[in-house]
């Protein structure tokens, strides 16, 4: 096994051309800071929206090689989470981001149309399983509020007998089949954007972290080590990167990690399963733990539990954790004791921008030419061409749709996570926590009450821990 912090995804997709690094002065109409997903998509909807603006995107490693890079390539609506959009934003509103979300999947796959990007687009469905008595109906809440917003059409609730007909994993019980979802190959897409921007006159920049901000004349101005850029507008689009030192948003966000695995192609796995149609799947614990296949066979499969970065450090741990990755390979083989025997050819993990929420924000600065995203929690490529809409819009001075979305909020809206040390304290005592008590419902057992006391903490001071 292969356990490195850029895994299987990127190595995949092959050599990739390296652009220059920013050197001298240099100045943009709107210049977008941090080449993943946000980043690329926001730079794609600007340069389409306006072909004559002259646009930047700095990156601080490799375009593509963060989290965007090297996740489970579950492309997701916002459905999943609607009972906690309608509680944060009121029925109405959460409904028109919900909406957006949806058509978000279907425009990632259109792009790939247009583009002829192959990013193994697969327009499959996600399926949310119990697998644990504690976790049956989990999603009652959620379906309930979005019966009670009117949608009469909504996910399918899944017997344990259709269940096991889409993978007959001997760990699945019952579930819930939300028809607006993908995979993709993570790595393929994000080149695939970097490409088609470069071939829209985009310029970009790698090698080239933006170290300092200056957002208080009447342009913006971004350094880097080796040169500064000017704009009208900057974008920050550097994800997980807002949670650190120096960040207007280190209060607002958190710094967790997901790790995953993928083995050696297994067609005979995948039939034995009967899991062809390409569901992506994951089960219903707070520490998710979420798995899909690939064209050639593969099994992919991550968990959402990897341990809470300290002092918000984006690199270490965050990104290569052997003790989480034994966990990851525990789960692996729980859910498909089958693959006991068969190879795994890559491990890897990156880190997670987790809000109090455990939803995406997108925030004006107060000057109102600085702008920007995070706050995934882990749920980010199907949003974030969305979310790149909105940040376009708003560059662009457009109250349209996507301008007026409800999750676009001022910076001083955002529910605050606690100052270090006691954020990554307290983070890991509950963390830890949640994770003994899933593992006891899970073996069949009950949980400590003292797990379960501190699991509950998050919901009882405010925070919202899953969908
Ligand atoms: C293992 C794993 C599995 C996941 N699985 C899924 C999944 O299946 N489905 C899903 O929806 N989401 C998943 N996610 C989350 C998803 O990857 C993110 O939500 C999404 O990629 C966020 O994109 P982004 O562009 O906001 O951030 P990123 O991908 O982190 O991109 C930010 C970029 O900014 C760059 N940067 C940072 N600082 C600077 C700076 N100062 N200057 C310039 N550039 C900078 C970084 O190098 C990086 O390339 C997963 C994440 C991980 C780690």
């Amino acid at each position: 096994m292969i356990h490195k912090a850029h895994g299987y995804w990127i190595k995949e997709a092959g050599p990739q051309p390296e652009q220059p690094s920013l050197e001298g002065a240099h100045s943009f109409d709107a210049l977008v800071i941090g080449g993943g997903f946000t980043g690329l998509w926001t730079a794609y909807h600007l340069k389409t929206a306006e072909p004559d603006l002259k646009i930047g995107l700095l990156e601080s490693g490799s375009i593509g090689h963060g989290p965007s890079g090297r996740n489970g390539g579950f492309v997701d609506a916002m459905w999943v989470s609607f009972a906690s959009l309608a509680a944060r934003y009121g029925p109405g509103p959460a409904l028109a981001l919900a909406r957006a979300s949806e058509r978000s999947v279907a425009q990632v796959g259109e792009f790939c149309e247009q583009h002829q990007v192959d990013a193994w687009y697969r327009p499959s469905g996600y399926l949310n399983v119990s697998t644990a008595p504690a976790q049956d109906g989990s999603w009652e809440r959620n379906l309930n509020a979005m019966r009670e917003a009117g949608i009469v059409d909504g996910p399918r609730e899944l017997t344990a007998k259709q269940v096991q007909a889409v993978c007959a994993s001997p760990a699945f019980r019952s579930g819930v089949h939300y028809g607006a979802a993908a995979t993709v190959q993570p790595a393929r897409l994000a080149f695939g954007i970097r490409d088609a921007i470069s071939d829209l006159g985009v310029e970009l920049f790698e090698g080239s972290p933006a170290i300092r901000v200056e957002d208080s004349g009447p342009r913006v101005k971004v350094h880097t080590p080796a040169g500064t850029a000017d704009a009208a507008r900057v974008v920050l689009a550097n994800g997980p990167a807002l949670a650190g030192q120096g960040s207007p948003f280190r209060r607002n966000v958190t710094l967790a990690s997901s790790h995953m695995v993928i083995t050696e192609p297994v067609p005979e796995v995948v039939d034995e399963l009967g899991w062809t149609g390409g569901e992506a799947i994951s089960d219903c614990r707070a520490l998710l733990t979420y798995f899909r296949t690939t064209p050639d066979g593969r099994i992919a499969l991550g968990w959402g539990g990897g341990r809470i970065a300290a002092g918000s450090r984006r690199f270490g741990r965050s990104e290569l954790d052997a003790e989480v990755i034994e966990g990851v390979i525990r789960a692996l083989t729980r859910y498909f004791p089958m693959l006991r025997d068969k190879r795994i050819d890559y491990a890897w993990g990156g880190p997670i921008d987790t809000s109090a929420t455990h939803q995406p924000h997108v925030v004006s600065l107060p000057s109102g030419r600085a702008f920007a995203a995070f706050g995934y929690t882990g749920n980010g490529v199907g949003p974030s061409q969305m979310v790149g809409r909105s940040l376009a819009s708003l560059v662009l001075d457009r109250r349209d749709e996507y301008g007026s979305l409800p999750f676009i909020e001022p910076a001083g809206a955002l529910t605050r996570v606690p100052p270090e040390p006691f954020r990554w304290i307290g983070g890991t005592l509950i963390r830890e926590a949640i994770e003994r008590k899933e593992e006891a419902e899970m073996s069949g057992n009950t949980a400590d009450p003292v797990s379960s006391m501190v699991a509950r903490v998050p919901e009882m001071i405010g925070f919202h821990i899953g969908r």
